[in-house]
């Protein structure tokens, strides 16, 4: 699985991630599930109550991207989140939390960008599959 991003959008999500160090920064993605492209990515509040070990997206911007996605025919087709401990992968914590719909999960972890999808039966947690990201 391939997903095209956007230029620029790789740099935006390392330096919220740089940002947001010792908490991981969130946010959600922007684009089209066919063929699977990012075309931007909203950066969120970390509401969560551990923000060093964890990340909730603020609901408030989930609903209004919601809106603003439909607008230019676009749609939430995921979200990133960074991990200030440098791990790619996955998290057992993120696993517990990923439901199988497909959605692109990108991980800021070690100034890259690794790409995920929720699926059933994942190579990694039992539910994650590697995704390649092509610049586009
Ligand atoms: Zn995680």
């Amino acid at each position: 699985m391939i997903a095209k991003i956007a230029s620029g959008v790789a740099e935006q999500l390392l330096a919220h991630a740089a940002s947001e160090v010792p908490r991981e920064a969130c946010g959600l993605l922007l684009g089209r599930r066919e063929p699977l492209s990012i075309d931007s990515a909203v950066p969120a509040r970390n509401v969560a109550t551990h923000p060093e070990t964890s990340f909730e997206i603020d609901p408030s911007t989930l609903l209004s991207q919601h809106r603003a996605a439909r607008g230019e025919g676009l749609e939430i087709i995921g979200h990133y989140h960074s991990h200030p401990d440098a791990s790619p992968e996955p998290s057992r914590r993120d696993a517990a939390r990923a439901s199988e719909n497909g959605q692109l999960w990108l991980i800021i972890a070690g100034g890259a960008v690794h790409g995920w999808r929720a699926v059933a039966n994942g190579r990694v947690q039992g539910r994650f599959t590697p995704v390649a990201l092509e610049a586009g």
